[in-house]
């Protein structure tokens, strides 16, 4: 059974450490996600962007997806479903269709109506028990074809955001989507520990964990970071693992080119990414 992100990241931020969220793509990326936690005993949240949304054929054929695979393969950790980076329509979409979690980013609104429709969701995720992230000061990178500039959030404005009723809040603190520019200028503690002061116990969400260095990723969750993003770095070890199969011509032998073959090296590829990340974040047998 799916449930809410709350009782996991309140437990994290309290325990000191950070819970994964994994963005999927298909069938296999799911498996290879709620497989690894399984194993590892650690609690996880699956993430879905809109337009993951849309290729896997909708939010309810992603809950239907979901929900079978905790069935079949015996998931007993805590799951999360979850709406990443979701437009004000989306978020009610994902609720709709049996989502656990849902992000509203509203982050490019001015902050009065940031603030008005968080205020409108936080009800609906309080009477249904879903958990709700917002966010304050844009994230940089590219992420659906949203482009941020990689800003620090204001502190306020988080303390602002954070006593709506949200369960968890995401604060650009220099992170970015994707890959990090060889220029790039590493996390902002002093932003982030500012936004913790003012914030309290309030579940931080740090996005791009991809290619954060372990030391940063150790230093944030210390100032209460509670839930780290990982989506490119599985897309970047699918890929590589996918190409080294092909490159070795192993589609063209026997049955290679079966789609359970041909997709096994980037499916533990993925299991291999989310272990090291479980490990690196301190969520393993925190289930
Ligand atoms: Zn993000």
């Amino acid at each position: 059974m799916l449930v809410s992100a709350k009782d996991m990241l309140q437990k994290a931020k309290a325990g000191k450490y950070a819970v994964g969220q994994f963005n999927i793509n298909n069938l296999e990326w799911t498996k290879a996600v709620l497989l690894t936690a399984q194993e590892l005993n650690s609690p996880v949240i699956l993430g879905v962007s809109e337009g993951a949304g849309k290729y896997m054929c909708g939010y309810k054929t992603i809950v239907g997806m979901v929900n079978g695979m905790i069935d079949e393969l015996g998931i007993t950790v805590p799951v999360a479903l979850h709406l990443d980076h979701g437009s004000y329509e989306g978020a009610k979409k994902c609720i709709e269709a049996g989502f656990s979690s849902v992000m509203f980013d509203g982050s490019h609104y001015p902050i009065e109506e940031n603030i008005a429709k968080t205020k409108e969701l936080v009800a609906t995720c309080n009477e249904l028990g879903l958990s709700l992230e917002a966010e304050v000061g844009s994230i940089g990178g590219e992420e659906d074809g949203v482009i941020g500039a990689g800003e620090c959030a204001d502190p306020k404005e988080c303390k602002m955001i954070a006593d709506l009723g949200i369960t968890m809040l995401a604060a650009g603190i220099g992170n970015i989507h994707g890959k990090y520019p060889e220029n790039w200028a590493g996390l902002s503690f002093d932003t982030l520990d500012a936004i913790q002061q003012l914030t309290g116990d309030m579940p931080l969400v740090l996005h791009g964990g991809t290619g954060i260095p372990a030391d940063m990723i150790q230093k944030a969750i210390s100032l209460g970071v509670s839930k780290i993003n990982v989506n490119t770095e599985c897309q970047l070890a699918f890929a590589a693992a996918t190409r080294e199969y092909v490159e070795a011509g192993k589609d063209l032998v026997g049955k290679g080119f079966d789609p359970r073959k041909l997709l096994a090296p980037g499916f533990e590829a993925i299991k291999a990414t989310v272990k090291e990340k479980m490990e690196l974040f301190g969520s393993v047998n925190k289930a």
